[in-house]
């Protein structure tokens, strides 16, 4: 737990949120902007700032995000023909929140390259 830090409060339950799945590692909420027709937010309850950051400590927690998004993107059908997992790591990456956090995004048609 961080101070000042929104996603820990929201894995503390200090700021609610719409959980969509918890385990003793990781919480997972919707994003209160969405970008897409079903936009998760997965995180780990430990607060660690950004892909920049993390140690060798970390590789459980992080690797178990993937396997959480799988699980959550089978639980939603708009996200049955696909769906994407994205960081956005540092400013230039567009991060806003630096509580490490993957965005699990579904139900349309995604384009690429990112803007
Ligand atoms: P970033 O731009 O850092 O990759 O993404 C941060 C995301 O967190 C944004 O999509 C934003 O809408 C979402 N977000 C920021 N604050 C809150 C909050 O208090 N509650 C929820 N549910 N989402 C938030
Ligand atoms: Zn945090």
């Amino acid at each position: 737990m961080s101070d000042n830090c929104s996603f820990c409060k929201i894995a503390d339950g200090e700021i609610s949120s719409h959980k969509v799945y918890e385990d003793e590692k990781v919480f997972a909420f919707k994003d209160i902007n969405p970008q897409a027709p079903v936009h998760i937010i997965i995180i780990p309850k430990k607060h660690i700032n950004s892909l920049e950051t993390i140690l060798e400590e970390d590789e459980a927690v992080l690797g178990h995000i993937q396997i959480v998004a799988s699980k959550i993107a089978k639980r939603f059908p708009e996200m049955k023909k696909g769906f994407r997992l994205i960081n956005n790591c540092g400013l230039d990456g567009g991060q806003t929140v630096f509580h490490i956090h993957y965005h699990l995004l579904g139900g349309r048609v995604f384009a690429w390259p990112p803007g």
